[in-house]
């Protein structure tokens, strides 16, 4: 039986991070989001929507980096009308992932205007503050929600505070200044998102859209306000939630604060779909957003996708950077071999750990701990490698051979601790 099939393995006794928070199950497309069912990976394109040639290939890109949902911008009419063959492409592809349309403003014309896309896409996020004002703000949204009723889709409704319903935070600031304990801005402003989204989610309900069709999320680009809002909704609704830290910046910094916010969350429970909103850097892929995504899952060990490589940062102790290489080189490795194991049956190869360690001090100890690990030699010290399997000493080979030798061993540890299913077993035979 393989180790790590599990959909939590790792976490301590006393962490309450197994415990989802309950929710209803909202099906999209084929496929079912809530506390029932694994935290999906979702990501938007950046392309024009219009481009359809363009915009499908990024889907593709997306889909195979590990996105299991993928929203796009429908801000106009040749957007809306380039839905249908968005999702022609993509079904002549094979490719049947859920596809999100991304409304503002104008959202109740374009779905009417263009049945087919509302009938072509598997989802609308609505932002409540962007839906019109004064009495048309009812009556827009309203018509969103008779669109969604009449072609049996579900909708997000996705409260931004940068985009927030404006006279919802009108009446909680007035209720401030006359309080004897004011709030600050922020935290009225906060309280504002989670009303809006409150007060939304029923609105739609009493429009007769179905509680089991709505998925709701309140998107703040401050990590405590993003996470105090959440914390505030996750107990008013019995919704699925899906979390973003909106505009979460560049590079290091955007990967850094989404880690922060969306661990804080799933942490306690709270989250079923995940969007890590990175800026990409000009001329990198896309899909960063969906391996970020994916690894923060995988970190906490709430999700398994690929085996991983864990590897020491390096210090004085060993100044050859064969270590560096070996745990670049493995990383690729595992990747590329993951989609062969995948279509072999290998059950549960997708948690195996790995270890990479630089030298004696804490390499043997770590290795231990993965399923597979090589400790190898640092300086001054004896130069074979040390592999390890399932805490055991099973080799010292030399240095100059390590890294074939583990790859060698990593083939038959899959072999033998992955689960195949029977049918693959007995063709095999
Ligand atoms: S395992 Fe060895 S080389 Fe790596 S950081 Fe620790 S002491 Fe330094």
């Amino acid at each position: 039986m393989g180790r790590g099939n599990s959909m939590m393995i790792g976490i301590p006794k006393g962490s309450d991070w197994t415990k989802r928070r309950k929710s209803l199950q909202v099906r999209v497309r084929d496929m079912y989001i809530g506390s029932e069912h694994p935290v999906a990976v979702q990501s938007m394109t950046n392309t024009n929507t219009g481009d359809v040639k363009g915009t499908v290939a990024q889907i593709v890109e997306l889909y195979k980096a590990g996105s299991e949902l993928v929203r796009f911008t429908v801000q106009n009419k040749e957007m809306a009308r380039a839905v249908m063959p968005i999702r022609k492409a993509l079904d002549d592809l094979g490719y049947n992932i859920p596809l999100i349309g991304d409304f503002h403003y104008n959202g109740h014309q374009l779905l009417t205007e263009v049945p087919e896309c509302a009938d072509a896409l598997d989802k609308y996020r609505i932002n409540p503050g962007n839906v019109g004002f004064g009495e048309k703000h009812d009556d827009n949204f309203r018509k969103i929600i008779d669109v969604a009723k009449d072609h049996g889709k579900p909708v997000r409704i996705g409260v931004n505070w940068g985009s927030l319903d404006q006279s919802v935070l009108t009446k909680l600031m007035d209720d401030n200044t006359r309080s004897k304990t004011p709030k600050t801005a922020e935290e009225v402003t906060v309280d504002a998102v989670v009303e809006s989204a409150v007060q939304s989610v029923n609105k739609a309900v009493e429009y007769g859209m179905e509680p089991d069709r709505i998925i709701v999320s309140t998107k703040i680009s401050e990590v405590p306000y993003m996470v105090r809002a959440y914390e505030l909704l996750a107990p008013r609704i019995e919704q699925p939630l899906h979390l973003g830290l909106t505009e979460a910046g560049l590079g290091s910094k955007g990967i850094a604060a989404s880690s922060a916010a969306l661990s804080l969350l799933l942490t306690k429970g709270i989250g079923d779909t995940i969007r890590v909103s990175l800026t990409p850097t000009p001329g990198s892929s896309r899909a960063e957003e969906v391996t970020v995504a994916r690894q923060i899952l995988q970190s906490l060990d709430i999700r398994h996708f690929s085996p991983l490589v864990s590897s020491c940062p390096g210090c004085g102790r060993t100044t050859s950077t064969v270590f560096q290489e070996m745990a670049q080189e493995l990383t690729g490795y595992l990747q590329d071999r993951m989609p062969d194991w995948k279509s072999a049956g290998y059950a549960g190869v997708e948690g195996m750990k790995v270890a990479v360690m630089g030298c004696v001090v804490n390499g043997p100890g770590e290795s231990k701990r993965a399923n597979l690990g090589i400790s190898l030699p640092g300086s001054g010290e004896n130069p074979s490698c040390l592999i390890y399997e399932d805490g055991k000493h099973v080799a010292s080979v030399k240095a100059s051979e390590a890294s074939e030798e583990f790859k060698k061993h990593i083939e038959r540890y899959v072999e033998s601790h992955y689960q195949k299913p029977i049918a693959e077993k007995e063709r095999s035979h």
